[in-house]
């Protein structure tokens, strides 16, 4: 196992070099072409076997150790966010209004590190494993249209494993957790129509305005009265947008907002509930509407058994004593498409510090030893999964 730990030391200023080199080209879903060139090209200067373009800039290395065997595969994002940085860092981003706020250039360093170190373990391994870098994570979703390119076939994908910078666990610590860790999430947005006119002469008008803010109230109440308070679910409505000026009765109201829960049975029943809401709302109002419910990205589940087995290689990295249970997160990860097609662990590497900043945010940075600690667990991953006898 000490050649791990060599190969590490030796691919050490690599991998933090790959972060900088990524951190400071920072692209939005959909259009991370410069990143993905930069990704491919690593993965074939390793010696792996690529493919690029699929679902647009998604890219996969792939090592072949043996025909027969399982196929794991690590998964990593490529995207930024819309986020000005402000971070002092001397590797910040160069392309304004674009950062990597939610750690994803490690994630990316990681899994390319990860490639480095296990090219030189080949003989030590049986079956296959896939690089995953997928674009768009921070929304519509890469994951599921790069699965429907057929990525996770041929062959077919056994165990998918993947791994988030998270504040919510404690530097040094890593989070695993069977079962659901994140939350399913969906998006909807609605316009309510009306009759503007007169604010003086509401009788004559059909106040779009009026009938939204009681779908906003009425919306929470399906949360507070309808749900299983033991089953958590969230509704948020992020946007409301009616009205000119201050006389005016608006005749649209435009609406978005987001359901997040646990439960598939509760996933499943999100829509038809906010309709009925909002049908009965605009009958009553004598207002019509148009909703476009969109489903994102289903729970991410973890499987008992390939928990066991990662959170086995993480106390062998960080000891038993730094492996912790996280709390669940209302956040949506599309990491699930991947762990609804085979057995699958995602977990948290932990890089919260008292004075560090939420992910997201425009000062989000992260102790890079973490990194390491990430291409370690990957490493070990492979051979416990993978391992010749
Ligand atoms: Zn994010
Ligand atoms: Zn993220």
């Amino acid at each position: 196992m000490n050649d791990i730990k060599h190969l590490l030391n030796k691919h050490s200023d690599k991998i933090i070099q790959i972060r900088r080199d990524l951190h400071q080209i920072p692209e939005t879903a959909y259009t991370e072409a410069k990143t993905s060139t930069y990704v491919a090209d690593y993965l074939k200067k390793i010696g792996l076997e690529v493919r690029t373009g699929i679902a647009k800039y998604g890219v996969i290395g792939s090592k072949c150790f043996s025909d027969s065997g399982k196929t794991l595969m690590f998964r990593s994002e490529l995207d930024a966010l819309p986020v000005n940085e402000k971070t002092d860092l001397p590797f910040a981003s160069s392309h304004t209004g674009a950062m990597h706020a939610c750690g994803h250039d490690g994630h990316m360093a990681m899994v390319l590190g990860a490639a480095m170190v296990i090219s030189e373990l080949s003989n030590r391994l049986s079956g296959r494993i896939n690089f995953v870098f997928q674009p768009a994570e921070e929304g519509p979703g890469g994951a599921k249209p790069m699965i429907d390119e057929g990525i996770m076939d041929n062959p077919k994908v056994d165990y998918a494993l993947g791994c988030h910078l998270w504040p919510g666990v404690k530097q040094g610590q890593v989070g695993i957790k069977a079962g659901p860790l994140m939350a399913a999430m969906d998006r909807f947005d609605l316009t309510v129509k009306g009759k503007g006119g007169h604010g003086a002469m509401p009788h004559l008008c059909v106040d779009a305005l009026d009938a939204g803010t009681q779908i906003v109230n009425a919306l929470q109440r399906i949360v507070s009265r309808q749900m299983n308070p033991l089953s958590p679910t969230v509704i948020t409505i992020g946007q409301f947008k009616a009205g000119t000026t201050f006389n005016i009765i608006p005749e649209e109201a435009h609406l978005s907002g987001t359901t997040r829960t646990f439960d598939r049975e509760i996933w499943r029943s999100w829509p038809d509930r906010i309709e009925t809401v909002v049908k009965g709302i605009c009958d009553a109002m004598g207002a019509t509407y148009s909703l476009d419910y969109q489903p994102g990205y289903p729970v991410t589940e973890n499987d008992t058994w390939m928990t066991d087995e990662i959170r086995y290689v993480a106390e062998s990295v960080v000891g038993k004593e730094n492996v912790v249970i996280p709390e669940p997160t209302m956040g949506g990860e599309d990491m699930s498409f991947f762990l609804e097609r085979s057995k699958g662990c995602f977990f948290f590497l932990g890089v919260g510090r008292e004075e560090g900043a939420p992910l997201h945010s425009p000062h989000f940075d992260f102790s890079e030893d973490v990194l390491l600690t990430g291409v370690e667990i990957y490493c070990r991953a492979a051979i416990q999964l993978l391992g010749c006898a």
